[in-house]
């Protein structure tokens, strides 16, 4: 079969990311168990299951990791393990997809929104502490776009007020601060393996780490209809769900994972380039605003966030250039429809962030050439926008 990208895939000069070109070259390593997977029938649960579990737990630097259906499932499963309920507050940063603060609601707590920081645009020690009441039991760190935040701040405050940490590094996998991996530091950290993640399945899939083998084993229970390890397939000791993880994704997962260290080395060193050229002299005064990195922090750029005036147009002049941008995001979860009721204190830099975001095309397989396209498209694109407005003020 053959698998080379630019003849089975449309081009756009720079697409938004490729996981095509991920999926092809990963192929012929795993052609082999897959077919065998396939024709032996058994597609839940496993060896290759457990395998991707060891294969992760290592490489995330905890001691279990159990495979879920998905990154919100591993969210929902997590603070269930934890006991959070109803009457509960939890935590979220208000810059995060819906997921974190949606999983909250789901398990009938209460999330209670922090805002971020202008540099990192990340949940810090401050906004946290702020967000805290007599209610809260735990926090939800998100690792947003791939970096996280001041973990030593935030640690120190859940250990002041005895409140669990639980990371949502669905954006972070690899990603490290002072050395260590996320997916290390809470008493659960979940991941999502959706396609376009930093590792992707080909549909849905996730995964919870701990090092609490209690947790782990609450876990796994809770994502197998209750099921308990050594019992009878029909002996169920709680009411759990249904949220496993395929063999098949398993399979796949692995193939990647072993790539995944080369694949996160790259995205980093495009974000350099990026950073080296965003930083010239073209776009002084132009009011573009790079995302801070930490200097404790291995940034794995999941998103190569800037912050733009007039970001929609700045968008719209992109496209026009063939470049596929996101927007990461649009709507600060505080502000949707079935959230907005629990925004109880003001949230400006999540709010202000939300309508100047954009994500720039970020993967692997981007080439140098393209992101020099994105920049200088990019420089053209502010001026352009700059001047419609100026002209547009002076009507
Ligand atoms: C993707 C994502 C999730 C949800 O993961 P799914 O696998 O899509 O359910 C949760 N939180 C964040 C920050 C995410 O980016």
């Amino acid at each position: 079969m053959n698998l080379d990208s630019s003849e089975t895939r449309e081009m756009t000069r720079v697409p938004f990311t490729d996981l095509g070109a991920m999926a092809g070259e990963v192929w012929p390593e795993i052609e082999q168990d897959y077919l065998a997977c396939l024709l032996d029938g058994a597609y839940i649960g496993g060896p290759a299951v457990t395998a991707f579990e060891r294969g992760w737990a290592a490489y995330c630097g905890a001691d279990h990791s159990v495979g879920v259906g998905n990154g919100t499932d591993a969210l929902l499963l997590s603070l269930t393990a934890l006991g959070v309920g109803p009457g509960d507050e939890v935590v979220v940063p208000a810059n995060t997809f819906i997921a974190t603060a949606a999983a909250v609601v789901r398990a009938g707590a209460t999330p209670r929104f922090a805002d971020v920081s202008d540099d990192t645009l990340l949940m810090t020690a401050d906004t946290l502490a702020a967000a805290i009441t007599p209610r809260t039991r735990a926090v939800i760190i998100v690792h947003l776009y791939g970096q996280l935040p001041d973990m030593a701040g935030l640690a120190a405050i859940a250990q002041q007020t005895g409140i669990a940490v639980i990371e949502d590094a669905a954006q972070a996998h690899g990603a490290e601060w002072g050395g260590r991996r996320a997916g290390s530091f809470g008493a659960v950290a979940c991941f999502s393996f959706y396609p376009a993640k930093n590792l992707g399945a080909f549909g849905d899939a996730g995964a919870v780490t701990t090092s609490r083998p209690e947790l782990a084993d609450e876990i796994r229970s809770l994502a197998n209809h209750g099921r308990s390890h050594g019992h009878s397939h029909y002996g169920h000791d709680r009411i759990g769900t249904n949220s496993r993880l395929d063999a098949l994704q398993a399979i796949l997962l692995s193939g990647k994972l072993a790539h995944l260290e080369e694949w996160t080395e790259r995205r980093i060193a495009l974000a350099s380039r990026y950073r080296e050229q965003l930083g010239g002299r073209e776009f002084t005064g132009t009011g573009l605003k790079l995302t801070a990195t930490a200097p404790l922090a291995r940034h794995v750029y999941h998103l190569f966030v800037v912050r733009v005036p007039r970001r929609d147009s700045v968008r719209a002049a992109l496209t026009r250039r063939e470049i596929q941008t996101g927007v990461h995001y649009p709507v600060p979860c505080h502000r949707q429809p079935p959230l907005r009721r629990l925004a109880v204190c003001p949230l400006p830099v999540a709010e202000r962030a939300a309508g100047e975001v954009l994500s720039l095309p970020m993967f692997p397989h981007m080439t140098d050439r393209q992101v020099d396209y994105v920049c200088e498209s990019l420089a053209e694109a502010l001026r352009t926008a700059a001047v419609g407005s100026e002209a547009a003020g002076a009507q």
